[in-house]
Parts: structure tokens; sequence; C-alpha cells
């Protein structure tokens, strides 16, 4: 059974599709006026995850995320720099869409933009005024009445008359209730505009979600997200729209992520406490970005540092260079047998049952592994409690390694290392790398030079250098053994003996 928070019910409850076996779901995108800031990205990242983990469950997802590209804010832009509110929407949606794939985020199986969807959003509108739900101001502007929908305030939980009395609201002429919203906005010179009904205009930031959803998902979807800044007024007023349109609540499941934060303060472009996915991805790898995030439960404040960051970078070398010794291993398996752990290799019958036995205790936490992983996951998509089974898999599988010495079961070194690719791919954290790609390419020429290596390949250049070292010692040689070993550490790598054999690596 799989459990969702429901922000709107503030329980975990049962998901249940609406479809058996089809889940569709619907992500609030961003507003394309800059490069978006680590706090969007933990949001974006943190449905990727429910999405990924939806689909390795077995359902369809389908995914739909919108694009604001009309919005006072690239308005905004435009005038400050001096060019087309249009030129700043295309510069910051390819942004956008190009930090999202170095994020490793999936794209949208639908992306619509808002300036492409004026149709559907006038058609919503003109159902809404039919309705007596929305009515059009003196000035041109069109208005959702909030009066009118009985349901308004269920899905944040807030009650228009305690928000009357609590919070301040921007009075504005046009407007017959403070808390009414925009569904269209008469334009003003210069701006963008599109002719409609009630004159040129273009649509409010709430009108877009609603209709784009009506138009491609059909309400109400299984599961609607954003981040908790989005649940009012935005998700609220979306929610209103389509009850009053087509007497529908939006979505049966609301999911909230919480917020990222700086020195205790949400990252926010207004506070000028943000730095850009790009300017962190030119740094650190999506990996590593992803595994500190995801560290966190999504609906938990999030609290960002740079030293977080670095703890999460050594993290995830410790999980790679597991999944590399257990692939190494496999693959260096001398006797190449099934079971193998080292005190079972002599013929002795007591030592060898030893050995399946050990053998068979790292094939169940293996299995254990993956069972703990979608518990957790299972659990309101709990990441951070998914990545401890990830860990505790990996901590058994160095201990294995470590036991059995020369002779671990290959199948059983395979079989872990593929279980944390595959329970790490689920995150989106990519483990799969061939085993010696991270070996710098500047070995080729450290090959070329001690080992008359002529090739281009990183695998042989290793063998090649590994067996003149070899051949230098064997032939007590230390000078020449030496140099190779100088010069293959001058690259930050070290030359290993195991039980297994040799090999070089990265220093740890
Ligand atoms: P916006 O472009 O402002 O609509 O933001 C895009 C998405 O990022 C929305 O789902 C917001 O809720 C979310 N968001 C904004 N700031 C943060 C933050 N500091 N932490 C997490 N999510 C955020
Ligand atoms: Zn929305």
């Amino acid at each position: 059974m799989m459990l969702i928070y429901n922000s709107q019910t503030h329980k975990k409850e049962e998901f249940i599709p609406a479809e058996k076996g089809r889940v569709r779901m619907y992500v609030c995108g961003p507003t394309v006026y800059d490069q978006i800031h680590i706090g969007n990205a933990r949001t974006f990242l943190s449905f990727d995850t429910i999405r990924r983990y939806l689909q390795y469950k077995g359902f369809e997802v389908v995914f739909a995320q919108n694009l604001t590209d009309v919005d006072d804010k690239i308005i905004n832009r435009a005038n400050e720099n001096g060019v087309e509110a249009s030129e700043i929407a295309r510069t910051y949606s390819r942004a956008f869409i190009e930090q999202m794939h170095r994020f490793n985020i999936l794209d949208p199986d639908i992306r619509p933009r808002a300036t492409q969807e004026i149709h559907a959003m006038q058609t919503m509108i003109q159902t809404l005024i039919a309705n007596k739900c929305a009515y059009v101001a003196d000035n041109g502007d069109v208005y959702f009445s909030v009066r009118s929908d009985a349901s308004y305030g269920t899905v944040s939980g807030r009650n228009l008359d305690d928000l009357r009395a609590g919070e301040r609201v921007e009075v504005n002429d046009a407007k017959r209730d403070p808390f009414d919203f925009a569904l269209w906005k008469a334009a003003k010179p210069g701006e963008p505009a599109w002719d409609s009904p009630w004159g040129a205009g273009r649509p409010g930031w709430h009108t877009e979600c609603c209709a784009m959803i009506h138009h491609y998902l059909d309400a109400p979807i299984d599961i609607h997200g954003g981040g908790q800044d989005l649940m009012f007024p935005h998700h609220e007023n979306e929610n209103a729209q389509s009850v009053c349109a087509w007497s529908q609540p939006l979505a049966h499941y609301w999911m909230h992520t919480g917020m990222l934060r700086v020195d205790g303060e949400k990252m926010s472009k207004s506070l000028g406490n943000f730095y850009t996915l790009k300017d962190v991805l030119d740094t650190y790898s999506a990996d590593e970005v992803r595994l500190l995030m995801l560290q966190t439960h999504y609906r938990a404040p999030l609290d960002f540092s740079f030293e977080r960051l670095k703890g999460a970078q050594g993290t995830l070398a410790r999980i790679k260079s597991c999944v590399k010794n257990l692939r190494w291993a496999a693959e260096h398996d001398s006797e190449d047998a099934g079971v193998g752990v080292g005190v079972g290799a002599d013929g002795d019958a007591d030592a060898a049952d030893a050995a399946l036995e050990f053998d068979s205790a790292f094939g169940r936490t293996i299995d254990k592994a993956q069972i703990e992983f979608v518990q957790q996951m299972d659990d309101d998509f709990n990441a951070a409690g998914a990545l401890a089974a990830i860990f505790n898999l990996v901590a058994a599988a160095n201990k294995y390694l470590d036991a059995a010495g020369a002779h671990p079961s290959v199948a059983l070194a395979l079989r872990a290392a593929d279980m944390l690719c595959e329970l790490c791919g689920v995150l989106g954290i990519a483990l799969t790398r061939p085993v010696q790609q991270d070996l710098p390419s500047e070995l080729l020429d450290v090959a070329r030079e001690l080992a008359g290596y002529e090739g281009n390949d990183i695998d042989a250049a290793q063998e090649a250098l590994l067996s003149a070292r070899a051949t230098a010692r064997s032939n007590k040689d230390w000078a020449r053994a030496d140099a190779i070993r100088d010069k293959i550490s001058a690259l930050g790598l070290v030359v290993e003996d195991t039980a297994a054999g040799t090999r070089i690596k990265r220093k740890e």
C-alpha cells in the first residue's frame, strides 16, 4: 500500500489513482524570467523523484508541467533590459529546460506554455462568467469572485473570514472583494496582449494551470503539486476555478514541498539569498546535489549549505566506490566460483558451510535493502529513509568484500552492484558509468611514456602500466617501479594491491 500525505486533508492517505495503473500528475512550472534557483530546483527534483518512483512501482505516469511565459516579472525584466517580453521568455524557457536536463530531471510528457493556451483560458473564463463566478470590471480586467465558491479555502485549510481579519490584502478599486483575483488583465500600453471578448489583455497567473489541466489531463487529476508557498493563494485559486467552471475539484491528492532555506530563511529571488541551479551545477554534479536534497524529506524544510553539499559529495563517492569495488571484484575473481568466500577455498567442509552461510546472509541483505527502500518510498516518498537502505547495503557490501578477500561470489557481487545502481537510479542518481571511465585520460600519456603503450583505451593503458610495474619489480628494478608509481600518483591515483589483484584507482 502506498501512502501520500495530502496537504488538503493533512493526512497520509492510501494512494489510489482514479484510473487503475495510470497516474495523471501536474506540477506548476516556473515563471521564465531568469535562471531558476536551487530552491525551485528542490521542488522540481521532489516531483521528479515521485514520478520516477511511481513508474518503478509499475504505474503509467502522465506528467504535465507548464511554463509561465507571460507575467509581470517577465514584462519588468524585458523593460529593464530593453527587449521584448517574448525574448526574455524564450531565453529563460530554454535555460530552464537546459538546467533540468543537466539536473537529470525527466522531461514532462506535456509542457504547455501560457502564451500557446490563450484560447483554452478564454473559454474557461467565459464559462466562469456565464456561471456567475467571474465578472468584468470597468477597466477591462476579469475577476474571479471568491465568494461564489462555497468550498474556497479547502485546499489550504483557510477560512476567508479569518483571512480578512488576520491578513492585510491589497485593495484594488476594480475588485468587488479584496480576495478576488484576476483571470484576465486588460493590456497596458506596450505589454503583450491578445484579443478577447473583454478587450485586449493577457491571462492572470492563476488561470493557466487550471485551464491546462482540464485541456490536457481532465480534472480531477490524481496529483497536483508545487512548493508550499503555492498552496495559498495559487492552488486555492486554481481549485476554485475548476469547482466553479466544471463542478469538479482540480485534484485528489495535493502535494507540497518544503522550502529550501539559507540561514533559516526561505531562498528567494526577492531576498537575494539565492544560488542559481546553473552555478551550483557548474561546480557540483547533478548526483551530488540530488543526493543532498533527497536526504531531507520532501515536505520538511531543507537547510542548504555548501558544507552539507560537500558532505553529500563524499557520501556519493563512497557509494560509487563500493559499486566499482563490487564490479571489479566480480571481474577479477580468479576461480570464478558461484560461491566462494576465501575461508572455504581450502576444501575444509566446515569452512565451506560457513562460506555458504556467509554468502547467503549477504544475499538476504541485498534483498532486504530493496524491501526497505520500497517500504520507505511507499510511506509518502521518504527518500531519506530509502537512502538509508542504500547506505546499509553499501556498508554490508564493503564488509562482504573485505571478508571474502580474493574469492567473493561473482553472482552476489554483481547482484549487489546492480541493486545499488537500480535503487539509486529510481532516485535519479546515475551510478551506471563503466568501471574505468573515471580514470583520467592523462593516464594514456603515462602508459605511452613508461610502458610503451600505443593505443587509446584507458583500460588497456592501465593494464600496460601495471604489467610494466610488475615486470620492473620482478627484475628488482625499483627505480623504474617507483617512477611508474610516482607518475600515477601525480594524477591523483594510487596503485592498489588487493587479495584479488592490482589496479589503479582514484585516491580517496
Ligand atoms: P516560481 O517560478 O516562483 O513559481 O517557482 C517555481 C517553483 O519553485 C514553485 O513550485 C515554488 O513553490 C518553488 N519554490 C520557490 N522557492 C522555493 C524554495 N525556496 N524552496 C523550495 N521550492 C521553492
Ligand atoms: Zn499552477
